[in-house]
């Protein structure tokens, strides 16, 4: 579907939605509503459309350096598949090379990429981690993801600041509890 259609398909069901909890569509502060709904849904689901593996091998550089290379506090939006709406926080990445490094502001680029989708936290972790772990072939990748989410804030049971930490390690982050050790104390606020 082109992005026209898109968009006249989600306006169309907003507006509906609009009517059915009871709110005068034509009301002047609503008139446009259904559309920017639509354009931000859009934006927001954008990373679909995006390829996070072709984004890191467009900046992939031979390079013997062997030690962790952290890129931490990497600010994230995203949208929780089960209430539509925002869950977002802090990301942070380490990896050891195994003969490529990545130029770095591709990291929360690719962040962007999973990110901008209808995800759960421990899907996102895990897709960021395992994209980084192949397209590098790292001798270990670990990621650390630090979100609220407004589907616990706002509704439900209402912890309000309550944070969900997720982790995802491979190679030597698996095989060594010290390193991953050694990443959090980094990340550690
Ligand atoms: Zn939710």
């Amino acid at each position: 579907m082109d992005e026209q259609k898109q968009l006249e398909a989600i306006e169309k069901i907003v507006r509906e939605n609009l009517a059915i909890i009871g709110e005068d569509v034509n009301r002047e502060g609503l008139q446009k509503t259904p559309r920017r709904v639509a354009r931000s849904m859009l934006a927001l689901t954008s990373g679909y459309s995006m390829d996070a593996a072709a984004i890191l091998n467009s900046a992939k550089f031979a390079e013997n350096c062997d030690k962790m290379i952290v890129v931490k506090d990497i600010e994230f939006y995203s949208l929780c598949e089960h209430h539509i709406l925002p869950f977002f926080g802090k990301a942070h990445i380490a990896y050891i090379p195994n003969g490529y490094i990545v130029g770095l502001s591709k990291l929360p680029r690719i962040v962007n990429v999973f990110s901008r989708r209808l995800q759960v936290q421990e899907r996102l972790t895990q897709e960021i981690c395992q994209c980084i772990q192949e397209t590098l072939n790292a001798q270990g990748v670990m990621v650390v993801l630090e979100a609220q989410h407004l589907c616990m804030q706002m509704r439900g049971v209402e912890k309000q600041g309550a944070i969900t930490v997720t982790r995802e390690y491979t190679g030597l982050f698996a095989q060594d509890a010290t390193l991953r050790q050694e990443f959090l104390n980094m990340i550690n606020h």
